[in-house]
């Protein structure tokens, strides 16, 4: 299996047995059998030819904000886009853009180039290729197309509301002119302005689960290398290095104890992937 390595394009940085835990911003995740970075589009079609080969699946990894995960055993090889996939092309409003590009770093770009309609992205954590798919909002209006990978061969295509592909590769966009500082000052107002950001439960019928959270004073209480900040009861960090499953107890205990002394009924918003 290890001959896997030798037998990789160039162009391709590859780690065997690597834990995802490296890469991940909540500092969790198992070790997957392999951890590709793909740097040139030209050595796509070769790896994942090898991967089939051997019968070696694959995912894509961006910035991996939108999942927490488990510490068990990924399996597999976890692919991320390199070099030549995070760049960003300006031509006057035609810009084009590789899908590793972080949605912030694209929506601040804009702004400062005077170029309008990104605004939103700028309180995305995640990278452009994840957002085209599975996000929607009104920033997608920009994006003229988007180019996938499919059958061994990049192909452009006009983007739709759900793009439904395994690995998108970057996008065209059409970036209409506005005024820079009035672009600039809409983008930080976005960030100011957000209040709805994804937090660990499930927006409740009635009043905020930070609120709930802070009634049953779970604000600040630490499990070994995971707490719940005091400032934003409603997120769960890592500050150690704490593993998935105490990410996973803590979380459960605060449902628990909301329920147990509030009569309320949390739900929790996290999604989890891999094995525990
Ligand atoms: C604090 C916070 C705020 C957020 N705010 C918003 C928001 O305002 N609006 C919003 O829509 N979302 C928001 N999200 C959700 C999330 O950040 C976005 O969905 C983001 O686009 C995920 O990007 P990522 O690179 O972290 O994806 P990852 O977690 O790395 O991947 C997510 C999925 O996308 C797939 N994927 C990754 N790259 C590609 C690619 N190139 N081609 C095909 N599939 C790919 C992965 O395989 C995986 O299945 C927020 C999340 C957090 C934590």
């Amino acid at each position: 299996m290890s001959s896997l390595r030798a037998a990789l394009p160039p162009g391709v940085v590859a780690r065997q047995a690597e834990p995802l835990s490296r890469h991940t911003p909540l500092r969790t995740g198992g070790p997957c059998a392999w951890f590709l970075v793909v740097h040139r589009v030209d050595a796509l079609g070769g790896t994942l030819d090898l991967l089939k080969e051997r019968g070696i699946s694959w995912n894509i990894l961006g910035a991996g904000t939108r999942k927490v995960f488990r510490d068990g055993e990924a399996g597999g090889a976890m692919i991320r886009l390199g070099t030549e996939l995070q760049r960003l092309e300006t031509d006057g409003p035609a810009w084009t853009v590789g899908a590793g590009v972080p949605c912030a770093a694209l929506a601040w770009a804009a702004a400062e180039a005077g170029r309008t309609g990104l605004q939103a992205l700028a309180r995305i954590p995640g990278t452009l290729g994840a957002a085209l798919a599975n996000d929607e909002g009104d920033w997608r209006a920009h994006f003229a197309e988007v180019a996938e990978f499919r059958r061994g061969q990049v192909s452009w295509r006009e983007q739709e509301k759900s793009l439904n592909s395994k690995l998108i590769l970057g996008a065209r966009l059409d970036l209409p002119h506005e005024d820079r500082d009035r672009v600039v000052a809409a983008t930080a107002d976005v960030l100011r302005g957000a209040t709805a950001l994804p937090t660990w439960y499930e927006r409740p019928k009635r009043g905020t689960a930070e609120a709930e959270l802070r009634r049953v004073q779970m604000a600040g209480v630490r499990l070994r290398g995971v707490c719940i900040p005091e400032a934003a009861p409603e997120m769960i960090v890592n500050v150690g290095k704490g593993p998935a499953s105490d990410l996973k107890l803590l979380h459960s205990s605060a449902l628990k104890r909301v329920k147990q002394l509030r009569g309320v009924e949390l739900s929790s918003a996290v999604t989890w992937t891999g094995r525990s």
